[in-house]
C-alpha cells in the first residue's frame, strides 16, 4: 500500500457483500453464492421499546428534593450532545453533565461542551485521571502493539477511558442520583471487533450487549494478551482490571457493585437517526464538527484516527466499514450511498497522528527490531 496525502483504504479492490457492504478481511465473513455476507443473513433489525417507556422509566427516577434527575457523559461528539439535548429540552429533565477531559480530545469538541452547556444551561463537572494515566497507557499499549500489531487487540488504546463510568457513578452517588443516561448508539458496537475474540457477533442485540461483553470476551483479550504479554505493565494492569469490570453499563462493575443505579441508553428507546442528531445539535448548541473531517463521527478524540491507521493496516478496514453496513442493514442509508461514504470518509489523517504521537514523544523506531509494526510507524514518520 503506497501513502498518499490522505490514504483511502482499497475499498475498490476488495470484495465486499453485495448486501451491505463489509469487505473480505472481515474477520469471519463468508458469502454464499449470490455474495450475501452471513452477517446480512444473521442481521435481526434493532427493536426499540418507544419514547412513552424511555419517559416513564426517566420520570421514575425523580425525586423532588434532588438537585439533578439523572447523570450524563459528555465528550462533545455528536450524540452525547444530542442526548443532552433530548433530555433538558424534550423531556426537562434537571441534568449534571459530566465530561472526562481526556487528553487527546479535539479542541472542537471542547467548544462544543462549552456552547451545549451555555444554550441549555446545565451544570457540568469535569474532571482529570491523576499521573498522566491516560497519556502513559496508551503510550505504552501503542508501543506494545507495535510490536505485535494485532487487530483484535487494537481497543486496548482506549482502555483508560473505561475508567470514565466508575467516576459518572461517583457523582451520580454523591448527588444521589439513581439514573445515568447514555447515549451510545445501537449501530457503534463493532460486530468484528467481537469476532476478533472469537465472540459472535451473530446474535441478537439485546442478548449480545449482556452477554457478549461478559465472560467470553473477557476470556477472549486475556488470549489476546497473552500472546503479547508486553501489554502487561505494572503501570497498566490497575488500568486494565477496571476497563474489565466498567467497560460498558452492562458490564460485572456497574450490575453488581452500583445496583441501585439504573443505566438507560436513550437509543435502545427511540431511534438513532443521524439527519435529525446532526440537525438538531447543529441548530440549537452551535454544534460542529471540525471541517478537515468528512465525517463528523468519532472526531472527539484524537485517537480514533490512530485507530483508523491501526485497522487499515491489519485488516483493510475501519470501523466505519462496520458502523455503515449495520445502517443499510437498517434501511437507513442506502449501500451505493454507504461506498461514497466509506470511500470519501475512511481516510487516514496523517497529520492528526503525527501530532498525536509527538505529543506522547513517540519519535523514535529504532528498538522495534524490525517487526511489521515498525515499518508502519517508519513509514508514517519518517516520510
Ligand atoms: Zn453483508
Amino acid at each position: 500500500m503506497s501513502w498518499g496525502d490522505e490514504i483511502t483504504t482499497n475499498c475498490e479492490h476488495l470484495k465486499r457483500c453485495s448486501r451491505c457492504i463489509l469487505p473480505e478481511t472481515t474477520p469471519n465473513i463468508t458469502f454464499d453464492k449470490d455474495g450475501v455476507c452471513n452477517f446480512c443473513h444473521s442481521h435481526i433489525k434493532v427493536q426499540y421499546e418507544g419514547e412513552t417507556k424511555l419517559k416513564e422509566l426517566l420520570y421514575s427516577h425523580r425525586k423532588d428534593s434532588n438537585k439533578y434527575d439523572c447523570v450524563l457523559g459528555i465528550s462533545g461528539g455528536r450524540d452525547s450532545s444530542y442526548t443532552l439535548l433530548k433530555l433538558v429540552k424534550d423531556y426537562n429533565l434537571k441534568v449534571l453533565a459530566v465530561n472526562y477531559e481526556n487528553p487527546f480530545t479535539d479542541p472542537q469538541a471542547k467548544a462544543n461542551i462549552d456552547n451545549a452547556v451555555e444554550a441549555l444551561n446545565v451544570d457540568i463537572v469535569s474532571f482529570k485521571l491523576k499521573n498522566n494515566v491516560h497519556e502513559k497507557t496508551f503510550k505504552h499499549n501503542f508501543i506494545s502493539w507495535l510490536r505485535k500489531p494485532s487487530p483484535a487487540t487494537i481497543p486496548m488504546m482506549c482502555i483508560a477511558c473505561k475508567l470514565i463510568l466508575p467516576h459518572i457513578i461517583k457523582y451520580a452517588k454523591m448527588y444521589d442520583v439513581k439514573c445515568v443516561v447514555t447515549g451510545g448508539n445501537p449501530y457503534e458496537y463493532v460486530s468484528f471487533k467481537r469476532e476478533l475474540l472469537n465472540v459472535s457477533a451473530e446474535k441478537d442485540y439485546s442478548n449480545l450487549l449482556i452477554k457478549s461483553f461478559g465472560v467470553k470476551s473477557f476470556g477472549g483479550i486475556t488470549n489476546e494478551i497473552l500472546k503479547n504479554p508486553s501489554y502487561c505493565h505494572p503501570m497498566c494492569i490497575p488500568t486494565m482490571i477496571t476497563g474489565f469490570l466498567y467497560g460498558n453499563p452492562y458490564s460485572f462493575g456497574p450490575r453488581v457493585l452500583s445496583p441501585n443505579i439504573k443505566f438507560v441508553d436513550i437509543f435502545h428507546y427511540i431511534p438513532w437517526q443521524e439527519d435529525e442528531v446532526l440537525s438538531r445539535i447543529k441548530h440549537e448548541l452551535k454544534w460542529e464538527s471540525p471541517s478537515r473531517f468528512s465525517s463528523s463521527w468519532r472526531f472527539d478524540c484524537c485517537v480514533s484516527h490512530l485507530k483508523d491507521l491501526m485497522y487499515i493496516k491489519t485488516l483493510n478496514m475501519t470501523e466505519k466499514d462496520d458502523f455503515y453496513s449495520k445502517m443499510v442493514r437498517e434501511g437507513l442509508i442506502t449501500r451505493e450511498k454507504a461506498l461514497i461514504r466509506l470511500k470519501d470518509e475512511n481516510k487516514l489523517q496523517k497529520d492528526e497522528i503525527r501530532k498525536l504521537l509527538d505529543s506522547i514523544g513517540i519519535k523514535d523506531v529504532s528498538n522495534l527490531n524490525g517487526s511489521k509494526g515498525e515499518m508502519i510507524l517508519k513509514e508514517l514518520l519518517l516520510e
